[in-house]
């Protein structure tokens, strides 16, 4: 169900599974044009899947750099903040 396959003659040989030929081995379909596809992708059901987990995953990397954003910049008043203080007292 998840192999990949030719989505002309249907073959599903290690060459497809890699990803890397540039041509069915048994056609010549051109994979760069028409892909190859498992049946699962063919039905739509791994597109939906990923592009979900797609998503979440962006979303979350953005949450992450948020958070990353919001504590440099937390950082450099700390240090800024230190950096007047002991300034004044000298
Ligand atoms: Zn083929």
């Amino acid at each position: 169900m998840n192999a990949l396959r030719c989505v002309r003659c249907g073959y599903d040989g290690a060459l497809l599974k890699e990803g890397r030929a540039p041509r069915c081995p048994r056609c010549g379909c051109d994979l760069r044009k028409r892909p190859a596809l498992s049946y699962a992708q063919m039905e739509g059901f791994t597109a939906a899947c990923s592009t979900g987990l797609g998503r979440a995953s962006s979303t979350e990397a953005r949450l992450i750099e948020r958070w990353l954003a919001i504590g440099l910049v937390a950082l450099v008043v700390i240090i800024t903040a230190a950096v007047l203080l002991t300034r004044e007292l000298t």
